[in-house]
């Protein structure tokens, strides 16, 4: 009988569901429209709040999905909802019958060329947390070349009316801080500002890592929204912000500002919700089959949700989601195909 469980998505939470399946022994197939598998994970250097190696997570990952097979650089052209399974078609031409679907598609980060006022790709150095992790990845950048001063902006894209998108991408205050520090580790003179409107460092650690970013590091937090950047003529920025605690406006002079871009529904995962008529929250993410306990069920029999596609989460949430939801598939193919193997 078939035994075939399809993950739509080869990020953390797609990976490590799919090696949770796999292990159950299902027949698990992931589809991943990128090249490589890994998401937004392959491409960062450290995770907070300890600075664990993004690397030795995936790599975990990558290990724990031996003998699932998986389709690179491979989108899913459509899928029909049959009697008791999914007819799903890939754009490689290949057709996949699978009792289950898990929609593992995660998130996009912020477009920051949408807040002008920051000048993301009209000043040089104007940067995204990506771009500064790609940095502390790679360890090169024609941008940061030994900057004496530094600014981070939180909330870019997140609780913001002008964007339309009022809430909190819930991962970027602790990003922030860590990257905060990462930076003063490497330019130890540099003075590091950071602009926040209030900080969410709400897991176990976090607390431990502002106080160190201010005690250890000498990181000058600012509470208050940045209102406009500009570039003076050296090429340095001008940052001008109000400081909300003591109700006045305020004027830093940085040689590298850093945008907290957040977390965004990812276009990918729209796509295939048009396809199945998914619905959404508010704030763009899937909703759940409720908001309490079926955080894996979408409203649809068989098919479930897993990672950011419902909502910014950090890693390790992302790989407990996961787990969870390739514990409600196992059930499900339970109680529904008792006679699956
Ligand atoms: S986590 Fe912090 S930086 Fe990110 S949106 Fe929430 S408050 Fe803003």
């Amino acid at each position: 009988m078939n035994n075939n469980i399809l993950i739509v998505g080869g990020g953390p939470a797609g990976m490590e569901a799919a090696g949770m399946l796999q292990r159950l022994g299902y027949n698990t197939m992931l589809v991943e429209r990128s090249s490589k598998l890994g998401g937004h994970l392959a491409a960062w250097d450290r995770l907070f709040p300890k600075g664990l190696q993004a690397k030795e997570t995936l790599d975990r990952l990558t290990a724990g999905i031996n003998g699932v097979k998986y389709f690179l650089d491979t989108d899913i052209n459509s899928i029909n909802i049959l009697d008791d399974s999914f007819n799903v078609i890939l754009s490689n031409g290949i057709t996949i019958l699978a009792k289950a679907v898990l929609i593992a598609t995660g998130f996009d980060l912020f477009k920051a060329e949408k807040k002008e006022e920051y000048g993301y790709g009209i000043y040089d150095r104007v940067i995204t947390n990506a771009d500064l992790e790609a940095y502390y990845k790679t360890g090169k950048s024609d941008t940061i070349q030994n900057p004496k001063s530094i600014g981070f902006v939180h909330c870019v894209g997140s609780r913001d009316e002008k964007v339309g998108n009022l809430s909190c991408s819930k991962v970027c205050c602790a990003t922030a801080v860590k990257q905060a520090c990462e930076i003063k580790q490497r330019f130890p003179e540099a003075q590091v500002y950071s602009f926040y409107m209030d900080l969410r460092m709400f897991g176990r650690y976090y607390e431990d890592l502002y106080l160190e970013a201010q005690k250890k590091y000498g990181i000058r937090f600012i509470r208050g929204r940045v209102s406009e950047v500009s570039e003076k003529e050296d090429k340095s920025l001008l940052v001008k912000a109000e400081d909300t605690l003591s109700s006045k406006p305020i004027k830093v002079s940085v040689d590298l500002l850093v945008l907290m871009a957040g977390i965004r529904p990812a276009e990918a995962g729209k796509r295939v919700g048009r396809m199945l008529h998914l619905s959404n929250e508010e704030d763009g993410f899937f909703s759940t089959k409720d908001t309490i306990r079926d955080l894996q069920m979408s409203k649809i029999p068989g098919l479930f949700f897993a990672g950011t596609c419902t909502g910014p989460k950090t890693i390790p949430e992302t790989l407990n989601d996961a787990k969870s939801a390739a514990m409600e598939i196992d059930e499900y193919i339970k109680q529904n195909f008792p006679d699956r193997k």
